[in-house]
């Protein structure tokens, strides 16, 4: 497989259902790489280096069974040469769901923990059997958000920061917000969207970050918490047709967990007078496209309704 290749990740212009006098941009970083692409490579790039200069062999890692993370690490293992142990959450399921598989053809190994051992593992306090059998990995927290996934992130809008006026992006960890904010350093504003119901812890978690990174703290950010559509992977029918609405519109496909959401988001707050006139927006794609294909029963219901 080839490498990720930043400079596919173009600003493109898109338009949204609603009518308004803002302009809406899209920095199209799911285009970067087939397999590792969108924020994921981002939260990666700067692990990868520290992984290989810290001479370990081996990556692992945690995530639920459709995780974004587990598939971009399962991929950046194949590409970069590391061997990767992803520890999922929940029981095994066969035949394996199109992440996991993929994940295992790309080489990764699973262990599989039940959802109340999941819950216990903070960074730093895994089960001794892990410990034990991978003392020599290099341990990406879930979802990869460490401090090296928040320099990382900062490249995602530090070339761009003077030509919008508000930056948004979805947030799951807050890593990628953590490197966004980190990234404008003081200029302009980021909107981040909770794809989580209840995600007013992560408004601590990402100054949590951002602290890990620079240990600055920054005031020119929020967090959206109406757009979570009942909660992490859960879906309506008003989203699934937003985001086929948004796919005819500008021939760009959207996740549903993630930037379909977002992207809700902004076209709602566009409507209701949120964003000043003549604004200019920049939403991150993000990318995410592979957890679709594990949606696809859900997706084709609520298209019926
Ligand atoms: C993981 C992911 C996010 C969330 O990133 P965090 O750093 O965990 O907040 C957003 N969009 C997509 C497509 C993702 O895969």
């Amino acid at each position: 497989m080839r490498k990720p290749d930043e400079s596919k990740a173009v600003i493109q212009e898109i338009a949204l259902p609603h009518g308004y006098t803002q302009k809406m941009f899209l920095k199209r970083a799911d285009l970067i790489h087939p397999a590792l692409s969108g924020n994921k490579w981002f939260k990666l790039k700067y692990n990868l280096v520290e992984a290989e200069q810290s001479g370990y062999d081996t990556l692992l890692t945690f995530g639920g069974a459709y995780s974004n993370h587990i598939y971009a690490t399962a991929s950046a293992g194949k590409i970069y040469d590391f061997q990767t142990v992803g520890i999922i959450r929940g029981g095994e399921h066969q035949p394996l769901n199109p992440t996991l598989k993929f994940a295992q053809d790309m080489g990764m190994k699973h262990h599989y923990l039940d959802r109340n051992s999941y819950r216990q593992i903070h960074f730093g306090k895994l089960p001794d059997w892990i410990l034990k059998n991978h003392s020599h990995s290099y341990v990406l927290p879930e979802g990869g958000s460490n401090s090296f996934a928040v320099k990382g992130c900062t490249e995602l809008v530090n070339l761009h920061k003077n030509e919008f006026d508000h930056f948004c992006a979805p947030i799951g960890t807050g890593g990628t917000s953590a490197g966004i904010i980190s990234g404008l350093d003081c200029n302009k504003k980021f909107l981040g969207f909770s794809v989580l119901k209840n995600g007013e812890f992560l408004y601590d978690d990402i100054q949590k970050l951002i602290k890990s990174f620079s240990g600055k703290t920054y005031n020119n950010w929020s967090i959206n918490l109406d757009y979570h559509f009942g909660g992490y992977a859960k879906l309506t029918s008003d989203l699934v047709d937003f985001v086929d609405e948004f796919e005819a519109l500008n021939n760009v496909k959207l996740d549903y967990i993630y930037t379909g959401k977002m992207l809700f988001g902004i076209n709602d707050l566009l409507s209701k007078g949120f964003f000043e006139d003549n604004a200019k927006i920049l939403a991150i794609h993000t990318g995410g496209l592979q957890g679709n294909a594990g949606m696809d029963k859900y997706i084709r219901k609520l298209r019926d309704l």
